[in-house]
C-alpha cells in the first residue's frame, strides 16, 4: 500500500468526513475529467485516423454491488499518470492548507479537487485504466486515507473506468441514490448537459407485451445529455442557473460570478463569446503563476485551454470560452499568436469588455464596486501602464472613495457635482480613511464644499498623474503647497500675514535645516500645522519609492513644506519666543515638525529626542 502525500491525505480526510450537503456534485467532476480525457484525444485525433472517434462516456450502476462506474474512451492514463495525478494533488492544492480551517465548499471551489470529491460518497474507488498507445492497464484502489495500491491489469480499450463503492446508508443521507437510474440521469442533465460527448446509461423500462396484458421489462441505453455547450443555445433557453452552473464545472469556482456576457459577434471575425466576471480572485491571481486567458474553441472543438492573447492583462480576471468558426483547427499555437483572426478577435472583446464594465457600472453598481475592490487593482495598472496608451478606453472605469459621501464614485460623477468656481479635482492620498480625513488640508478643502477623492491605494496617485486629466480638468493633491483656494481677499490677507512673519518663518526654516524646503504660513482650521510639499515629487510618491526599497542612485524625496497655521495660537506663541528665547524656538519649531511627519505617516530618525522635548515641557 502506498500513501498519498501529506496534502492529498488532508484533502481526502475532509472529504471523507465532508457535512458538505451537495455531495452530488461528485458526478459532475468525474464526468468533466472523462470529458477532459476524451478532448485531449479528440484533438489528436482530427490527424490520427487510427483513434475511434465514436467518444462517450458510459455509466453503469449496479445496485446490488451498490456500485457506479463512469467509463471514457479518453486518453487513459498509465502508472505513472495514475501515481502522479491520483496520488497526490495538484501542487496549488498545497496552498490551501495554510488556512487550517478551509471550509470544503471553499476548497472544490478553488482548487477543484475533482477526483477527490468521489470520497464524499465512497467508502472505496477503482479506477481501471489504459493509456492510449500502451499495451499495459493498471487498477488504482483505495479505500481513503490509508493510501492506494496500483496493480497490473486487463482492460480491453484505452480509457478509464472509475468505480464508486457506496457509503453505507447514514442518517440522512441515502447513498443509495445514486444507483437510481433516475436520480443519475437528473442528475447529468442538472450539471451535465453541455458535455459535448454524448454521456449514456442503460435505462430499464417496461412495456406491454406484445400480445398479452402483461408488462415486462426492457433495457435501452440512453443518451442523458443534450450536448449542446451553453454557449451555442439561444439566451432564451437557458436560465441564470444553467450559466452558474456551468461557470462553476468549468472554471472550478463556486462562488456565483458577479456577472456574465453572452454575446453572438458577426462581423470582419464573427464569433460567440461567454465571458464572466468572478466575485473573487483566485489566490494566485497577484502572482506570477497566474495564467489569463479564455478557452478558444473552433466550432465547438476545444483548441486552445487557456489563449492568454485574447485578453489584455488588465482584463486578465475575466474568464469564458470563444467560439469562432473563422479559426483554422489545425492551426499550432505559435501560428496562432499571429493570426489576424485571432487579433480582431482579441480586439472586439476588449471593446465588449470595456462596454460591458460600463454598463455594470450603471444598473449594478453593487457588484462593480465587489468587482473593483477585487480586480481594480489591475484595471489601474491598466490605465498607467505604458504610458497610459490605455487610459482613454479606461479612465471611466475607475472609482474612487469620495472624501464627502463616503462612497465610491467615478471620475465623471465627480466632475459633475463639482462646485461653481472649482476647476480642479482635488485628491489626497493616506492609508485609509480615517487618517485622510484627519488631514488638515482635507478638512479645508471640504469647508469650501469641494469634494476630495481619498486614494489609499500606492498606485492611485500614479494613474492620475498618468491621466493628466479628467475632462479638462486637472487634478490637484491637497497637499500641494500651492493649493490656491480661498477668495482674493483672503489671499491678499496670508501674504501680508506672511510679509510680517518673513523673520520668523526664516528662523524656523533655518533651526530646521534641509529637513523641510520652506516654512509658509496657511489657514489649517483646527491644526497647528501640517506638511506639503512644492515641485514635481508628492509626499505620496516619496513613500512609494521608499517602500520599494530598490537602491536607487537618486533618493527621490519630495521638497517638504512645514505649513502652519496662521489662525492659530501657535503662531503668537512661536512670535512671542521668537522675541524671547531662540534656543526654545528651535526646539518647538523641532516637535511640530515631528507632528507634521508622524501625521503624514513619515518615519523620523530623531524620536528619542522628540519625546524628551515632550517630558521637558510636561515637566516645566
Ligand atoms: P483536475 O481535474 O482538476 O486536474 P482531478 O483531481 O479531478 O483534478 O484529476 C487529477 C488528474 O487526474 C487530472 O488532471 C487528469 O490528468 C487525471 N484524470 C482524472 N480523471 C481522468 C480520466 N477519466 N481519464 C484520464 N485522466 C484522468
Amino acid at each position: 500500500m502506498k500513501e498519498f502525500k501529506t496534502e492529498s491525505k488532508r484533502i481526502l480526510d475532509l472529504m471523507i468526513n465532508s457535512i458538505y450537503t451537495n455531495k452530488e456534485i461528485f458526478l459532475r467532476e468525474l464526468i468533466s475529467n472523462a470529458s477532459d480525457a476524451i478532448d485531449k484525444l479528440h484533438f489528436a485525433s482530427l490527424t490520427d485516423s487510427k483513434i475511434d472517434s465514436d467518444f462517450k462516456i458510459t455509466i453503469t450502476l449496479d445496485k446490488q454491488a451498490r456500485k457506479l462506474t463512469v467509463s471514457d474512451n479518453g486518453i487513459g492514463m498509465n502508472l505513472d499518470d495514475l501515481e502522479k495525478n491520483l496520488g497526490t494533488i495538484a501542487s496549488s492544492g498545497t496552498l490551501a492548507f495554510k488556512k487550517e480551517n478551509e471550509d470544503v465548499k471553499e476548497l472544490i471551489g478553488q482548487f477543484g479537487v475533482g477526483f477527490y470529491s468521489a470520497f464524499m460518497v465512497a467508502k472505496k474507488i477503482e479506477v481501471l485504466s489504459k493509456a492510449y498507445g500502451s499495451e499495459d492497464a493498471y487498477l488504482w484502489v483505495s479505500e481513503g486515507e490509508d493510501g492506494y495500491d496500483v496493480v497490473k491489469s486487463e482492460k480491453e480499450s484505452y480509457g478509464t473506468d472509475i468505480t464508486v463503492y457506496l457509503k453505507d446508508n447514514e442518517e440522512g443521507v441515502d447513498y443509495d441514490a445514486y444507483v437510481q437510474q433516475y436520480f443519475v440521469s437528473d442528475l447529468v442533465k442538472k450539471y451535465s448537459d453541455y458535455i459535448r460527448y454524448p454521456i449514456v446509461m442503460d435505462m430499464t423500462k417496461s412495456r406491454k407485451k406484445e400480445g398479452s396484458d402483461e408488462y415486462e421489462e426492457y433495457t435501452e441505453q440512453e443518451t442523458l445529455n443534450s450536448m449542446v455547450p451553453v454557449w451555442k443555445k439561444q439566451k432564451s433557453e437557458i436560465s441564470d442557473e444553467d450559466y452558474n452552473n456551468f461557470y462553476a464545472t468549468t472554471f472550478y469556482d463556486f462562488e456565483k460570478p458577479l456577472r456574465h456576457v453572452h454575446a453572438n459577434i458577426e462581423g470582419n471575425v464573427s464569433y460567440t463569446a461567454l465571458l464572466y466576471f468572478p466575485a473573487k480572485a483566485p489566490m494566485d491571481f497577484y502572482s506570477r503563476e497566474f495564467k489569463k486567458g479564455l478557452s478558444l474553441y473552433c466550432n465547438g472543438v476545444l483548441i486552445m485551454e487557456k489563449c492568454e492573447d485574447l485578453l489584455p492583462d488588465y482584463f486578465g480576471f475575466v474568464r469564458g470560452v470563444v467560439d469562432s468558426s473563422d479559426l483554422s483547427l489545425n492551426i499550432s499555437r505559435e501560428i496562432l499568436q499571429q493570426d489576424r483572426q485571432l487579433k480582431a478577435i482579441a480586439v472586439s472583446l476588449e471593446k465588449k469588455i470595456v462596454s460591458e464594465l460600463k454598463k455594470m457600472l450603471e444598473d449594478d453598481r453593487e457588484n462593480y464596486e465587489k468587482l473593483f475592490a477585487e480586480f481594480g487593482a489591475t484595471i489601474k495598472f491598466g490605465a498607467y501602464n505604458n504610458y497610459g496608451a490605455k487610459k482613454d478606453e479606461l479612465k471611466d472605469l475607475l472609482v474612487f472613495t469620495s472624501g464627502k459621501e463616503k462612497k465610491q464614485i467615478t471620475l465623471a460623477e465627480y466632475v459633475k457635482n463639482m462646485q461653481e468656481g472649482q476647476s480642479v479635482i482635488y485628491y489626497a492620498c493616506g492609508e485609509n480613511v480615517d487618517k485622510i480625513d484627519g488631514m488638515a488640508q482635507v478638512e479645508r478643502v471640504k469647508s469650501k464644499g469641494f469634494d476630495v477623492l481619498y486614494l489609499k491605494d500606492n498606485v492611485d496617485e500614479f494613474v492620475l498623474k498618468t491621466l493628466d486629466k479628467y475632462d479638462d480638468k486637472a487634478f490637484k493633491s491637497v497637499s500641494d503647497k500651492d493649493l490656491d483656494i480661498g477668495t482674493d481677499e483672503e489671499k491678499q490677507e496670508m501674504e501680508d500675514t506672511a510679509v510680517s512673519n518673513k523673520d520668523l518663518t526664516d528662523f524656523i526654516k533655518e533651526a530646521l535645516g534641509n529637513k523641510v524646503s520652506s516654512v509658509a504660513l496657511a489657514k489649517l482650521g483646527a491644526h497647528p500645522v501640517c506638511l506639503s510639499y512644492e515641485g514635481e515629487v508628492s509626499l505620496e510618491m516619496e513613500k512609494v519609492f521608499k517602500a520599494m526599497k530598490t537602491a536607487s542612485p537618486m533618493p527621490v524625496e519630495a521638497k517638504k513644506v512645514l505649513q502652519i497655521n496662521a489662525d492659530h495660537a501657535i503662531l503668537s506663541k512661536m512670535r512671542d519666543l521668537f522675541n524671547t528665547d531662540h534656543e526654545t524656538l528651535k526646539k518647538y519649531a523641532n516637535m511640530l515638525y515631528v507632528q507634521a511627519m508622524l501625521t503624514e505617516g513619515f518615519e523620523v530618525d530623531d524620536m528619542s529626542g522628540y519625546f524628551a522635548s515632550v517630558c521637558e515641557l510636561m515637566t516645566k
